[in-house]
């Protein structure tokens, strides 16, 4: 049996017309031979009537339960997969629709961030093999003992690559209202260039800093057991963006371009704090960040102070350890890091160059940076982002789809 996986989000589902799409992207495989699992998420996004955001609108969110609260975040993917099962029917395919746990995915107790613990896929191989199709709700699983239980942020992304691993797929198809992965967010960007071949590795980290295109966490469950991924667009035929092993990644390519994306990630702060009086406080101060569960990002070490960036949602909790020490220390809100992607940029002369002149001719003010063998990170004002990643992917020519080094 030749499985593939498809998945379809929310705004690939969000009115009859663009499922009547979705709709033909199954049937164009089912034509094909392919046994299939489709993955549904909840239908549109926040102000639809059955996205998620709108169903939990429906309760009073502070004095809900966790356990509750996993069932409405569920109900949206439960409405998708019956109405596209249903619109398979009409036509003439045999369909069935999914609960998660009515396909065998069995997480642990941890609502809202649950972790699939095992797939039993013994009742979407009965559907696949009578013939049907499965239409499985993605971003949910059950406990052991039945409840209901969600996946997290990106859920139906990690619930159609785990379910592909399961069950061997050749395949798995993420579709979305956009061409692939593009060389930047196109609502940013308006001439970014879909990138036709991009490995585990550059995805990883664009998702991870941003690009919402596909969660960090399928790219690694996907990459760790080198399946394929396909992601396209539902409402037409662009081939879309294959991921793929590092190794075979065009990318790899002598002559391929150094940078091959940009994206960002706003609402940081920045803080600085002053060592000058007392140097063994950095030990203290940094182990009770951990112990209160603030994330650090960029960090630099200079003689008489410490520059980090954190989420600005931990700023409060940030400003009671800081005011309880009595440290002097200075905040700058409204920041966004952003991200410069590419593979072998580390120490290659005048990429860093590059970056700062583009940045500076648009007047964006760089706070801070750091890098890694994939990555560029630099701290700018929140307000700058849009003009500072058109400065970039015009400076790199991202647009062009040449494979020369530019
Ligand atoms: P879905 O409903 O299909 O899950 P998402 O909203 O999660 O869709 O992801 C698709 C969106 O990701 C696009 O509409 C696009 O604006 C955004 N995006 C951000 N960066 C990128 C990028 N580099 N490539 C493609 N899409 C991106
Ligand atoms: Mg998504």
């Amino acid at each position: 049996m030749k499985i593939i996986v498809q998945k379809f989000g929310g705004t690939s589902l969000v009115n009859k017309d663009i499922r009547e799409n979705a709709l033909n992207r199954i049937l164009q495989r089912y034509n094909e031979g392919y046994s299939l699992v489709v993955v549904v998420s909840a239908m549109g996004r926040k102000g639809d009537p059955y996205a998620t955001d709108s169903l939990i609108e429906l309760i009073n969110k502070d004095i809900v339960d966790l356990r509750s609260m996993d069932m409405i975040m569920s109900c949206g993917e439960i409405i998708s997969s019956v109405v596209l099962s249903n619109m398979l029917n009409e036509r003439g395919l045999h369909a069935t629709a999914f609960t998660g746990g009515q396909a065998g995915i069995i997480t642990d107790f941890n609502y809202g961030h649950a972790e699939v613990l095992y797939i039993n896929t013994r009742k979407i191989l009965n559907c696949l093999e009578k013939g049907q199709i499965a239409v499985i709700t993605g971003f949910q699983g059950m406990t052991k003992n039945g409840e209901i239980t969600t996946l997290g942020r990106g859920g139906s992304d990690t619930s159609a690559v785990l379910l592909g691993e399961s069950l061997n797929s050749e395949l798995v198809e993420i579709y979305t209202d956009v061409d692939g992965v593009l060389t930047a967010d196109p609502k940013i960007v308006s001439d970014a260039r879909v990138i036709k071949t991009i490995s585990y590795n550059e995805l990883y980290q664009l998702a991870e800093d941003g690009a919402k295109v596909i969660h960090p966490k399928a790219v690694e469950i996907a990459q760790n057991k080198n399946m394929k991924i396909l992601i396209r667009n539902t409402v037409n035929d662009s081939s879309g963006t294959l991921v793929t092993n590092s190794v075979q990644s065009n990318n790899f390519l002598k002559d391929e371009k150094i940078i091959s994306a940009l994206t960002h990630k706003s609402n940081k702060t920045q803080i600085t704090i002053s060592t000058q009086n007392d140097k063994n406080m950095i030990n203290k101060l940094m182990k009770e960040i951990a112990d209160n569960g603030i994330s650090i990002d960029l960090i630099n070490f200079f003689v008489e102070k410490i520059i980090f960036t954190i989420c600005s949602s931990d700023l409060s909790k940030l400003i009671k350890i800081i005011e309880k020490k009595d440290y002097d220390y200075n905040i700058v809100n409204d920041l966004s890091k952003l991200s410069i992607i590419g593979h072998r940029m580390c120490g290659k002369p005048g990429v860093m160059q590059r970056i700062v002149n583009a940045l500076y001719s648009e007047k964006v003010d760089i706070l801070q940076t750091s890098d890694s063998h994939t990555t560029i990170w630099c701290l700018i004002q929140t307000k700058n982002v849009n003009k500072a990643i058109n400065a970039l992917h015009k400076e790199f020519q991202l647009s062009n789809d040449t494979k020369v080094y530019n």
